[in-house]
Parts: C-alpha cells; structure tokens; sequence
C-alpha cells in the first residue's frame, strides 16, 4: 500500500470524503488522490515521493511556479512581525494601490479570504446597490459556493453531478435567472422577462469550471450593452482569470469594462485571499461608508497581503505574459499534434496561461452543452496515464489547466512525450 492509500483510508474517516474540498478526491476520474509533501517550480512531489509535473497549480495560484522564493521570503519576513491585527496595516494600502493600478476598473478594493467570499459580497453589493434581486449567471460557470450561485454551476458541482446542492432554499436559487456562455440571445431574453429587477450578470470572462471556454469576440462586450440598457451591473469574475491571462486580466485582454470585478486565488500568491472592488460610488456604498454590510476578521491578513504583494510584483515584470502564453501555446500544439498523429480527436482551447483538452470530433466547444458531448471516460483513462508518466493534471474533465512560469520547454517536450506514449494506449 503507497502511502497516499494509507493516509487517504485515513482521511476518509475524519474528513468526509478524506479531502476539504470535493474534486481533490478524484471523484470526477475514480481512484485514489495523491497526498502532497511537498512542491518545487514546477514540479509537485507526493507522500511516496514521486515527482509530477504539474498542471493544476493549487488550482491556478502558482502562477510563478511552487515555493518562489519572493513570495516564501515575503511571508517569512511579515511572519516575523506578527501574525494578524484585525487593525489595518500599511501593507493593505500598498497592495489596493498596486490591485487598482493594475486593473483599471478598479478604482477601489476590498481584500477578502476566498472567491466565494469575493463573488458573494460583490453580488450583494450590486443588489444593495441597484435596490434588485435577480442575478444571471451562466450554465457551467462556478463562482464559489454561496448559495445563490450553486445553481448549474461548473467545477465540482459539475463533476459530482450536483448543479443544485441540497441545503439551498429554492426561494434563494429563484432570484438566479441561467443563461447559456457565449449566447447573447439567452441573456437579452432573461432581461426581456425581468427588465427592471436584474442586478447584474456575473460572468467567468474565460470560462475555466467547465474545462476551458474563451468568449466569443462578441459576447463580453455584447453582456456590458445589455447591462447598460436594463440598469444592470457588470460583474466579472477573474478568480481564476486575474493576472492569469493577462497582467490586467480577461478584462484587459478582451477590452471590456466591467462595474465590479472579483479576484482571488493568484492575488494570494498561494495564500487564502479574494478581492472585490470597482467603480467608486459602488464601493462606496459598503460599510463603514455605505449600508451594505461585509467584513471579515482575517481579511487583509498581513501574511496574505505579504505574499500576494510579492507575487504581484514579480509579474508586473516585462514580457512574463509572453512567456506564460508562449509556454501554453507549445503545449497545447504539442498535444494536438500528438493526437493527431495517433488518431485521436482532441480540441485545446488555450488562454494565456489557461488550457483546456476535449476528446471530441466536435471541430470548437463553445459552451456547456458542447462539454457534456466530450467524451469523459476517454479523459479519465488519459488522466491516469498521464499520471503514471509523471504529469499530474486537474482530475476531471471539466477543470482548466494552467501553466506556470516555473514549466520549461523541456517540462513541455516532457508532457508531449508522456502524451504521445498515453495516445498509443488510448486508441
Ligand atoms: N470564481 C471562480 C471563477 C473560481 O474559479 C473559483 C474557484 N475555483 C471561485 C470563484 C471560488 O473561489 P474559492 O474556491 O477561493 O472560494
């Protein structure tokens, strides 16, 4: 037995499900998860010691690669100062002054601890703020967990066949109007039906909880006319886009303005942080200076605010997109190449640093209804042989891929290889 069974049967008994969150237990592929020790640049090491290269990154945050010494020498120097004083700090000021800097938007922020805490209370700001109730949100898109979002969400809902959990009062779920990613027709509907009680469209600019979904050239700035027009706000959720696929994000990206916009995981560095903020007479109807209540007691963390600062900086360097887009491009024409030549029907949709593999014979997936046609089972038996060569990728079919500034060409020439020896087995 590895040791990754041992502890896993032993998780199992005190954890539900032996994990803390639901997809790191391999529900969407079958098997057992590999316990982590430890993580250098690109490369992950399990309890057993195994390496792997890696592809999920703490699913998305290691945009600079595992264990970066600005970031751990960061956190090692605030550590040394005190842990957390629910006072604020100088730091704070530093990081919301480099956050709005880099995503124009942005004139103000409010650092909190998660995405879901980022999504949750920039939806209740636009509904304090617009006096409405109703949100649209896009079939397969996850914005965390609150309730109001869990209605045909993407990520682990999708893979655990959940899209609407127990636990949420349908009086909640009723204000969530569902449209279809990459469909402006749905959502001029959705507001045709409810012209003057929608708060905002929430939106994953790349849509990364269903695998990989780029928008159409049309659809972003499609959604901010239609958000204009019935008096509605834009929220956009770079949680997993932000700095990721751009410095500015998606946003900057596909040249879209949104009212708010929510962040997280890369703007921790690793550590628990999420962020809103945006348009200044929004923001400034929060507490203490507005009537829409939020807080947090750890939010702001000095430790989190340390590392998230230092990863910031270093991607504030020139030409790092570049390379982070470069790098997936290779991958993904690697692996298409791969396929190809075995037979195999893949589709990569790749996003500067975010990738997404199909097995379908489908020439694009543009949304979720496409992803459903995929052929799962093909993906799973990929996955576990990608696994034995070494290259550990997100375990479901309907979880983007994302690449750090760590990965190589050789880490790269490494993954096509793996491939091509796993597309021999597959066909
Ligand atoms: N929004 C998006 C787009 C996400 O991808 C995620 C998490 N994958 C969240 C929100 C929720 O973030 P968290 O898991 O930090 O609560």
């Amino acid at each position: 037995m590895s040791k990754s069974e041992k502890l896993f049967a032993q998780a199992q008994q005190l954890i539900p499900g032996g994990v803390n969150s639901p997809v790191r237990a391999f529900t969407g592929v079958g098997g057992v998860p590999l316990f982590i020790e430890r993580a250098n640049g690109a490369y992950l090491y399990d309890a057993d010691d195994n390496a792997y290269i890696d592809y999920v990154g703490s699913w998305g945050p290691m945009v600079l690669g595992h264990n970066h010494p600005a970031i751990r020498n960061a956190v090692i120097e605030a550590a040394t100062h005190g842990l957390s004083f629910g006072a604020p700090t100088a730091m704070e000021v530093d990081m919301a002054r480099l956050v709005t800097e880099l995503v124009p938007s942005m004139d103000m922020v409010r650092m909190v601890n998660s995405g879901t805490e980022a999504t949750m209370s920039a939806i209740r700001l636009a509904r304090g703020f617009t006096g409405r109730d109703k949100l649209i949100k896009f079939e397969g898109c996850y914005h965390g967990h609150a309730d109001h979002l869990l209605v045909k969400a993407g990520s682990g809902a999708l893979t655990l066949g959940q899209p609407n959990s127990p636990g949420v009062p349908a009086d909640f779920a009723k204000h969530t109007l569902t449209c279809t990613y990459n469909d402006l027709s749905s959502v001029r509907a959705a507001f045709t039906q409810h012209p003057h009680e929608i708060a905002c469209i929430i939106v994953e600019p790349v849509a990364g909880n269903m695998n990989c979904i780029p928008p159409e050239p049309a659809f972003l700035p499609g959604l901010r006319r239609l958000c204009d027009e019935f008096g509605a706000l834009l929220i956009i959720d770079e949680v997993m886009t932000g700095f990721r696929v751009a410095l500015g994000g998606a946003q900057e990206w596909y040249d879209v303005t949104p009212d708010l916009t929510c962040l997280g995981k890369i703007i921790g560095g690793g550590m628990p942080v999420g962020a809103f903020g945006g348009r200044r007479d929004i923001m400034m109807a929060l507490a203490p200076t507005g009537p829409v209540y939020q807080a947090g007691t750890l939010s702001g963390n000095p430790i989190a605010m340390a590392a998230g600062y230092a990863c910031l900086n270093e991607l504030k360097q020139t030409g790092v997109y570049e390379t982070l887009t470069g790098l997936t491009n290779q991958l993904a024409q690697g692996l298409l190449d791969a396929a190809k030549e075995h037979g195999i029907p893949l589709v990569v949709n790749n996003v500067g640093g975010m990738f997404g593999l199909f097995f379908t014979e489908a020439e694009r997936v543009t949304c979720y209804a496409d992803v459903t046609r995929c052929d799962v089972e093909r993906f799973k038996r990929f996955f576990h042989l990608m696994l034995e060569q070494g290259v550990y990728l997100a375990p479901s079919a309907f979880e983007a891929g994302f690449m750090s500034l760590a990965h190589n060409e050789q880490d790269i020439n490494d993954t096509v290889a793996a491939a091509r020896r796993v597309f021999a087995k597959l066909t």
